[in-house]
């Protein structure tokens, strides 16, 4: 399914624009927002050492710690 959500329709879907627009402009808003963000180890607590080194996978450069986290950011809490 996610795999199928990743299609971007122009045109006969235009008319549902506005509606998923709204939304999915929200979402990358808060997505660019959480990516600006300084990340924080979940381990040492370090700010700004987080570095992605696959989609969801991401690195403290500073205590060594991998760990999965969302594909955009370390953590999925922006869902909340
Ligand atoms: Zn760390």
């Amino acid at each position: 399914m996610s795999a199928m959500g990743r299609t971007k329709k122009v045109g006969s879907a235009g008319r549902f624009g506005a509606r998923y627009g709204s939304t999915i402009r929200l979402r990358v808003k808060r997505i660019e927002e959480a990516m600006r963000a300084p990340h924080r180890c979940p381990r040492c607590r370090t700010r700004g050492r987080i570095k992605r080194i696959s989609v969801g996978i991401w690195t403290c450069t500073k205590c060594g710690l991998t760990f999965a986290g969302g594909a955009y950011v370390p953590r999925s809490s922006m869902m909340k």
